[in-house]
Parts: C-alpha cells; sequence; structure tokens
C-alpha cells in the first residue's frame, strides 16, 4: 500500500496560518499530542474492562523522546491505535473540520480569537517541517501504518513496519523552534499541561540521591522521570482523604509558597454538570499579598489556563486551587470561554457552593470560624462588593470585629449597641474606627459614653461600608475620627456653653493666627470639662471618598488635598486660661502645645514640627 493525497481543506492552505497566528501559543503542540495518547490509551483501557481486547494489554506508560541530534521529539503511546482507513478518515479529513471553523473565524474576528485555538494534531505543525505518525492499531492483524506531512496539503501513506499496538507522533522540529529540542524545555511544559494526566508519562531520567544499605555516602541513582500524579487529589472521593492530604496536594500544587492555606473547599458535582475541584483559601492580609491566576482550570486533567479573568467569579480569582470539568470547552479562546453558558452557569455554581461551605462552617463551628474571620474577611468583602449573589448569602456569616476582639453578626451587633448608639433621629450609629493604636484617643472617648467601637482594618473596609451601609434599615456607620463624639451620636440634651460668644470669636481667632487656614477650619464646640480641650476630626464623607480613589488607583480629583476641623473645647478650663493669658509669649506657647497635641493624637505631627514640640515641651516642663 502506498498512497499519496490531498489532505481535505476546502478553503486553502491552513498551514502558513497555522505557524504564524499560533505562534504566540505554539507551546500547547505537546498538550494537544500528549492529550491524543491519553485519550487513545484509555480507551484502550475501556476496551479491554469489556473484554474487546485479545492480549495483554501490559504496560500503558507514555513516553516523550527528545532527539536533538535528529532534530526529533517523538510522542509514544500504547493505545487503540489507527488502521489506515482510520487515519484516512481521523487525520486526513475530519481533523481539519476544527481548522476551517478556526481559518473562518480568523477571517471575520480580529486576532485575539486565536488565544487557545486548539488544532488538535494539526497543531504539531506550529513547531514541525514534518510530522509522521507511526500507527498500528490493537484490532488482531492490523497492519501498522506510516504517515508523513511536510506542512503542505500533500501528505503521503504507506503501510510500515511497527512491532507494538499503538502510535508514535515524530515531529521534525523547524530550525526557528530548536528551543524544543532541549529536553527540560519539554519538561517543562509537560510539567505545565500534563502533571495530573491519568496515564503515566515518562521524558528522559533524573537523578535521586540515595545511601544504598550498610554505605555511608549517597550516590547517585538514574531513573525514568516520570511527569505526572495520575490520582490528584480533587479527583478522590473527599470521605478518604484527611486534612494532611489537602495540605501536601496544596504543596505539589504551590512549591514556591511558604504559607498554609487556612482551609479549602472540595467540589464535587455531578449534576446539571460535572465538575472537581478544589479550592483553597490563603491566608492574605494585605493587598500586595493578593494574587490572582492561581486557580487552575483543567478538562479532564488537562491543564487549560490560569487565566480566569471572566470565567470565574472575580473574588475566586483570589483563591488558590484547582477546577476541573469535562465541560469547559478545551479547545477555545478565552473571550469564548467568558461567553459560554455552561462556563456562566460553573461560575455561578461555584460561587454558591463556596458560599454554602461557608455558611455550614460559621453554623458548625462559630468558635473556629471566628478564628478564620480576620484572614477571611478580605474573600467575603470582595465577594460581596463585586457579586450581589455571593453578598445574599454572605450576609448570614458575615462577622464584624469590635475593638476588643468580640466578634459579631450584623444582627447581633445591632442588639449590642441598640440601647446607647441611637441618635436623635433614631438613626443607629456604628462607630468604628481603622487603626488602634494611633485612634487610640477617639477611641477612648467612645468607651467613656459607654459605645461600642468596631475595628475595620481591612483595605476593602471603606468600600464594604459604602455597600451594605444603604442596605441597613436606619443605620450609619462613622469613623470615631469624623465629628465629635457628641456630634457623631447627637443627643438631644445640650451642654451648656461657658464662654459669651465674644469669648468663643476671640478664642477661634487665636488658633486661626496659628494654623494653614486652606487645611484646617477652627471650630469651637461645648463639650463637658472632662472631655479633651482639642481634637482634630476629619469629615466621613470627604474621607470615605479620598479612601476610595486611593483603593481604585485614581489619581485624586482633590490632588493630595486633606482637609480637617480642629475642634476647640470651648468648656474646658484652658480655654479660659488661654482667653485670659497677658503674657504674649506663652499665649503663643499654650496655642502651639493644644495644637501639636491635637496633630499628635492624629499621627500628623512629624518632621521639624515634631522636633518643635518637643523642644517647647521641654521648655514648658
Ligand atoms: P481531537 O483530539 O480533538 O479529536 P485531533 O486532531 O487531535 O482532534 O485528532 C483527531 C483524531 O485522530 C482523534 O479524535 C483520534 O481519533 C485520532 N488520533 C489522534 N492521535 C491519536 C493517537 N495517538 N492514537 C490514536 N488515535 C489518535
Amino acid at each position: 500500500m502506498q498512497t499519496k493525497g490531498q489532505i481535505n481543506v476546502q478553503t486553502e492552505n491552513i498551514f502558513p496560518v497555522i505557524k504564524k497566528f499560533l505562534y504566540s501559543e505554539h507551546d500547547i503542540f505537546i498538550r494537544e499530542l500528549v492529550s491524543n495518547a491519553v485519550d487513545a490509551t484509555q480507551k484502550l483501557k475501556t476496551l479491554s474492562s469489556l473484554g474487546k481486547v485479545d492480549n495483554e494489554i501490559g504496560d500503558l506508560t507514555i513516553d516523550i523522546k527528545v532527539d536533538k541530534e535528529n532534530k526529533t521529539i517523538t510522542v509514544s503511546d500504547k493505545g487503540i491505535g489507527m488502521t489506515a482507513e482510520e487515519v484516512e478518515k481521523y487525520i486526513n479529513q475530519i481533523a481539519f473540520s476544527g481548522a476551517e471553523e478556526f481559518l473562518k473565524k480568523f477571517k471575520s474576528e480580529d486576532a485575539n480569537i486565536i488565544g487557545h485555538f486548539g488544532l488538535g494534531f494539526y497543531s504539531s505543525f506550529m513547531v514541525s517541517t514534518q510530522v509522521d505518525i507511526l500507527t498500528k492499531s490493537y484490532l488482531n492483524d492490523s497492519k501498522a501504518v506510516k504517515w508523513s506531512c511536510t506542512g503542505t496539503p500533500d501528505y503521503e501513506m504507506s503501510e510500515t513496519d511497527k512491532a507494538e499496538r499503538g502510535t508514535d507522533i515524530v515531529l521534525h522540529i523547524a530550525d526557528d523552534c530548536a528551543e524544543f529540542l532541549e529536553e527540560s524545555k519539554i519538561v517543562t511544559l509537560l510539567h505545565k499541561y500534563c502533571r495530573f494526566l491519568p496515564i503515566p508519562i515518562r521524558c528522559g531520567e533524573e537523578s535521586k540521591w540515595e545511601k544504598p544499605e550498610g554505605e555511608e555516602k549517597e550516590v547517585e541513582i538514574k531513573q525514568p522521570r516520570i511527569i505526572n500524579n495520575i490520582n490528584p487529589l480533587w479527583k478522590q472521593s473527599p470521605a478518604d482523604i484527611q486534612q494532611e492530604d489537602y495540605l501536601k496536594f496544596y504543596r505539589e500544587l504551590y512549591p514556591m509558597s511558604f504559607e498554609e492555606p487556612l482551609f479549602q473547599i472540595h467540589l464535587n458535582v455531578d449534576y446539571p454538570f460535572n465538575l472537581t475541584g478544589i479550592l483553597y483559601f490563603p491566608k492574605v492580609k494585605n493587598q500586595m499579598e493578593l494574587q490572582k491566576n492561581k486557580v487552575q482550570l483543567y478538562c479532564n486533567q488537562v491543564f487549560i489556563t490560569d487565566q480566569l479573568e471572566g470565567v470565574i467569579p472575580e473574588f475566586m480569582m483570589l483563591l488558590h486551587g484547582v477546577i476541573d470539568s469535562p465541560d469547559i470547552p478545551l479547545n477555545v479562546s478565552r473571550s469564548y470561554l467568558q461567553s459560554d453558558s455552561n462556563v456562566k452557569k460553573i461560575s455561578t455554581h461555584i460561587t454558591k457552593k463556596v458560599a454554602d461551605k461557608l455558611e455550614e462552617m460559621f453554623k458548625n463551628d462559630r468558635e473556629d470560624f471566628e478564628k478564620k474571620w480576620d484572614d477571611l474577611k478580605v474573600f467575603i468583602e470582595y465577594g460581596s462588593i463585586t457579586d450581589e449573589k455571593f453578598y445574599e448569602k454572605a450576609k448570614n456569616f458575615m462577622l464584624f470585629k469590635n475593638v476588643d476582639g468580640k466578634y459579631f453578626t450584623l444582627e447581633e451587633y445591632r442588639t449590642h449597641i441598640e440601647t446607647l448608639q441611637k441618635d436623635k433621629n433614631d438613626v443607629l450609629v456604628h462607630l468604628y474606627a481603622h487603626e488602634l493604636d494611633t485612634q487610640h484617643v477617639y477611641i477612648q472617648a467612645a468607651k467613656e459614653k459607654g459605645y461600642d467601637v468596631l475595628l475595620m482594618d481591612g483595605f476593602l473596609d471603606t468600600h464594604f461600608i459604602n455597600l451594605i451601609e444603604p442596605k441597613m434599615e436606619k443605620s450609619r456607620f462613622a469613623r470615631v475620627d469624623a465629628d465629635i463624639m457628641d456630634k457623631l451620636i447627637e443627643k438631644d440634651d445640650i451642654i451648656p456653653a461657658k464662654l459669651s460668644e465674644n469669648e468663643q470669636k476671640s478664642l477661634k481667632e487665636i488658633f486661626e493666627n496659628h494654623i494653614n487656614k486652606d487645611k484646617f477650619t477652627v471650630e469651637i464646640a461645648n463639650l463637658s470639662e472632662t472631655e479633651l480641650p482639642i481634637l482634630i476630626t476629619q469629615n466621613e464623607f470627604m474621607r470615605r471618598y479620598k479612601d476610595m480613589e486611593k483603593l481604585s488607583g485614581q489619581k485624586s480629583f482633590y490632588g493630595n488635598f486633606e482637609h480637617f476641623n480642629l475642634v476647640i473645647n470651648g468648656n474646658h478650663p484652658i480655654a479660659s486660661r488661654l482667653l485670659d493669658e497677658k503674657d504674649e509669649k506663652k499665649k503663643d506657647d499654650l496655642t502651639h502645645q493644644l495644637i501639636d497635641l491635637a496633630l499628635l493624637s492624629q499621627n500628623i505631627l512629624i518632621g521639624e514640627k515634631l522636633s518643635d514640640f518637643i523642644k517647647r515641651s521641654v521648655e514648658l516642663l
């Protein structure tokens, strides 16, 4: 038998397109070839288990050989192989339906569809000048076939000698792709795409150092390098897995990560679609540590991508782990993935599963959930902000921590502060601080009135408060330094002023002469004598606005301009003393000293001003 023929592509020669436009993605040829080898091997296993294979199936390991001298890469499997008719049908004819579709799309759309548009077997031409297939079907008495093609629509096919069942795909690597003739490069690619494939894959050798019995020194032992773990944890039943196994698998996935994950969710869905996977919640406390693209997407254990933008909900991208679904189309671009209705369903479902699991943890072991909360918080907030459906579920188990380290749900907190923290308009004021140390003075002021203060120190907290505040009934959030306490929670009782209107005016002027009026507004307030003589506050909404700008990385509309209120307690004895002071120098020093104290309590007294303050304090002493 010797056949020559033309590969059946109606449109035009596909090869230049394959070479040129798949250039950036040409790594995937190895994934395509090994996947085909695995498929052929699994088919054989299935047929064998059905009693349809006469001989012993033997060792099924797939071999990848890199031959630098002859410039070839060979992928060999011991799967079902192909008869001449099958090569004709699957390689010469059918294989190009994908290619034709690709060509059509390529013409109608812009080039970004190229992405993951795999062409199966034909992707091997991205890196080869010639590809040979040597194959022998598992069927009794079948003859081995050699198919050969040099990247033109013409191919040759003939009978050949091949003793063993299975298929060898031989790639004659093009000169401009010589990098693939480095075994280390192929091993890297195999690790990326094939590390969890279900049939053992062997490539080259690796060294192991071992101490033989009775010997002192370790010796180098060469052994075949097996690339993959054929039974990855996500494919196993959760009932059979210990927590230690999850941690071990995490280390296998992220060998460079030193932190252990907080906990994991094992996904195992078989209706309405098939999905398995393990999602780990990493420990993260600030924005810098957040890493996207850590979740890996697999299709039947073949790595597809870790670029999951738009494929899974955004906040899930902060998680780590794997998702595997045969219902996710393999050979498509990401833009296609994003619009695929199956993918959308899967995404919604994962969100639901994760929320359910968190709720279950909250209900089953509140104490443990509280311990995890500080690390979990950023995910829950991010999820709530970006996904309304997630928020609807999360509000049931969302926690708030107060400055004393106690945790409450929003409902519980409402009950906790209801009696004292309602203002005269019946609005419940949730006080919060964003830092325990720098806001100590303000927190203390709240506590002296018997108020409770939440600790909102996460970098998403302002955003989050903006989200939940309008959803809450007759409630508002106020940071402890947003105003004086009596104004933050305004009650009906008014403390009378000790100073006359004129005195208040002069007091105000004294301070105004000592500060930058663009930055500060001076205000005289009538507080109780026991409260602080002076305080700096910052309007809640201005500050939130600035926080949001910072978070979004926008250039601020107000520039670096920050505005504060300098609130003087007119009822404090120092106020009268200052008014009565005749010695100008003393009056000056006292005013400066008061202002600096206030700046100090806001953590904004720095540099030369701080040195002046220390010097002046010593003099006054
Ligand atoms: P796909 O794998 O998406 O079907 P391919 O172009 O990769 O597309 O392969 C086309 C067909 O060729 C396969 O469906 C299979 O029937 C056959 N084939 C490819 N590689 C092998 C192999 N190693 N062993 C047996 N059959 C193969």
